[in-house]
């Protein structure tokens, strides 16, 4: 019966867990008595908010009993200045790019611009790192990531098998906006496929996002640098306006261009399916592998259907 995933301030997410589908009010105690920038996931239907001044510190298990309100300790929230670090094309970015593949191996988060939209990327076989990912974007975490990879030597790591089907798409369409299914490999941890058997894999063209992923290790989780639920990122701005506080730092590679999500195909089953379309379509997939199906859902949105990519049931929040 949760329906609250999180409240977040500009500076912090609060996970909350607790409210019935019938609340329409919440209580919010700080410290101060105030409170900024207030977001609430909205999958919610919280129509009254009431901000009230703690005395005291209460503890998590007081916390967690609370079923109508949420505190926020403000004394906790530090609003720390983000690393915005340019990128010239025309120049060597060497030092960038250590600096960011530094990062992602210490486990923090990275924002970079992507051939789509900006990614915020965390070395996705690091368990804690991948859960960053969630708790800055305010992400349900029955919504798995896609991991990045930039050479086929990378895949059969991170799979236990490449079917040969996959193996002809990806000739085809790698690099590209094309995210594969596979049943994932024990180095792939839970926390990245949302408790998943299988993981999602796709390698990007674009040649900034290919440098800061081979920097990062070659494995990097990196949906939208937005907060869930808001519009997905084209700009190091609009990721900074978003994210700051929550991002260790962010790779401005210019505006990106707004293309289309990538499109996924699951080559775990037979015939391959699609579960999100996107810009290489069904006709092409044929052309290489014949029979494709699409996930009903797609077709025939019907509530008793859940769709075969969790993300998809939160389809609103994706760019237009
Ligand atoms: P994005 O937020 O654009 O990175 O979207 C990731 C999408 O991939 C979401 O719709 C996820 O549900 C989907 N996805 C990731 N991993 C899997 C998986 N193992 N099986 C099915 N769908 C997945
Ligand atoms: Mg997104």
């Amino acid at each position: 019966k949760t329906v609250l995933d999180y409240v977040s301030s500009k500076e912090r997410i609060y996970p909350v867990g607790r409210l019935d589908y019938d609340t329409t009010g919440l209580i919010i105690l700080t410290n101060d008595g105030e409170l900024t920038n207030l977001l609430i996931h909205p999958r919610n239907k919280i129509d009254k908010i009431y901000v009230a001044k703690i005395k005291g510190i209460l503890t998590k298990e007081e916390t967690l009993k609370l079923t109508h309100g949420v505190v926020i300790d403000n004394k906790k929230t530090s609003p720390s200045k983000v690393k915005i670090k340019k990128i010239d094309k025309n120049q060597n970015n060497t030092d960038i790019i250590r600096e960011a593949g530094r990062i992602l191996k210490e486990g923090g988060l990275v924002a970079f611009p992507t051939e789509t939209v900006y990614g915020l990327g965390a070395d996705a076989l690091n368990e804690d790192a991948a859960k960053k990912i969630y708790a800055a974007k305010g992400r349900p975490s029955d919504n798995p990531l896609i991991i990045h990879i930039t050479n086929m030597k990378a895949l059969e790591k991170i799979v236990s098998e490449i079917p040969e089907k996959a193996v002809k798409v990806a000739e085809k369409y790698w690099p590209g906006p094309l995210t594969m299914i596979f049943n994932k490999s024990d180095i792939v941890p839970y926390g990245t496929t949302g408790g998943l058997d299988t993981v999602a894999v796709r390698m990007p063209v674009d040649e900034i996002a290919r440098e800061v992923i081979d920097a990062g290790g070659g494995y990097i989780a990196a949906p939208s640098a937005n907060t869930s639920g808001r519009p997905s990122p084209t700009t190091a701005q609009h990721v900074a306006e978003d994210l700051t506080g929550r991002v260790d730092m962010i790779v401005d590679g210019g505006a990106v261009e707004i293309g289309v999500e990538s499109t996924i195909l699951d080559v775990t089953v037979e015939p391959p399916m699609i579960l999100r379309p996107g810009a290489i379509t069904k006709e092409m997939f044929e052309e290489v592998i014949g029979e494709v199906t699409i996930d009903r859902t797609l077709i025939k949105p019907d509530s008793k259907q859940v769709p075969k990519a969790p993300g998809m049931k939160y389809r609103h929040y994706a760019p237009k």
